[in-house]
């Protein structure tokens, strides 16, 4: 199957798991990761109607930045404090804030450039020792620390990643408690929040994803088949 073949099954059961769940999928937005990929394949994704793409390495988003075709970019992978100043102009979201220093930094960056950053909070939920991420606990005092000191930076939602697991039903709890607390913050908006994104679900548990009330998938596998991390991209 082609990328683009890819794109259209992705689509229709995003789709089919929004209805399901009583939403539009219109409303769930299809984020295609990119990593490993060239510049090629990815616009080809482009050409798709992918408007959204991440990667998880600063790295890969320089190399290839000049390449791609115009699309939103999202930094999807843990982030170092000392290379937010590489990629603040040239991202729309960055999913995965899980300091206050990182915060900082994306703020001061930001204000240079004259721009207010958009955020993501990623909340390790299922307390996953090889990831990244803050617990369910500490996710109201980061929110508050951000919104006091960093003018220049807006959060925009939360971001997961559920353990892997061959039943993709058995992470439907780890989604749930990102939603709750997604649901306390999204409708009231405030200076430097606006709930809009809850980033949930990728290739092998984005339906769950979507059932537990994800808006935002992050899906690379299922659209360009298995990443070979040998591969110079
Ligand atoms: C690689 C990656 C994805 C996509 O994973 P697939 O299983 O290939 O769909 C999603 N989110 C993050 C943070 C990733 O690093």
């Amino acid at each position: 199957m082609s990328v683009k073949d890819n794109i259209e099954k992705i689509n229709s059961l995003k789709n089919a798991a929004a209805q399901r769940a009583g939403r539009d999928g219109k409303d769930v937005l299809l984020c295609a990761v990119t990593k490993t990929h060239p510049a090629s394949e990815i616009n080809e994704a482009i050409d798709a109607g992918i408007t959204d793409i991440g990667e998880n390495k600063v790295q890969e988003i320089l190399d290839k930045y000049d390449d791609v075709k115009p699309v939103r970019w999202h930094m999807i992978g843990h982030l170092q404090t000392n290379k937010v100043k590489y990629i603040i102009d040239k991202v729309s979201l960055i999913h995965s804030v899980d300091s206050y220093k990182l915060a900082v930094e994306i703020d001061r960056r930001a204000a240079q450039h004259g721009i207010v950053m958009d955020i993501l909070i990623q909340v390790n939920s299922a307390l996953e020792e090889s990831k990244f991420g803050i617990t369910a606990e500490e996710t109201d005092s980061l929110i508050a620390e951000i919104l006091e000191n960093c003018p220049h930076v807006k959060i925009r939602g939360l971001m997961c990643i559920a353990p892997f697991s061959e039943n993709a039903g058995d992470v439907a709890g780890y989604f749930r408690i990102v939603k709750e607390i997604y649901d306390k913050y999204a409708g009231a908006p405030r200076t430097g929040l606006d709930f809009k994104y809850l980033s949930m679900g990728m290739s092998n548990d984005f339906e769950t994803a979507i059932a537990e009330g994800s808006n935002l998938i992050r899906i690379g596998t299922a659209i360009f088949g298995a990443r070979n991390y040998n591969k110079n991209v």
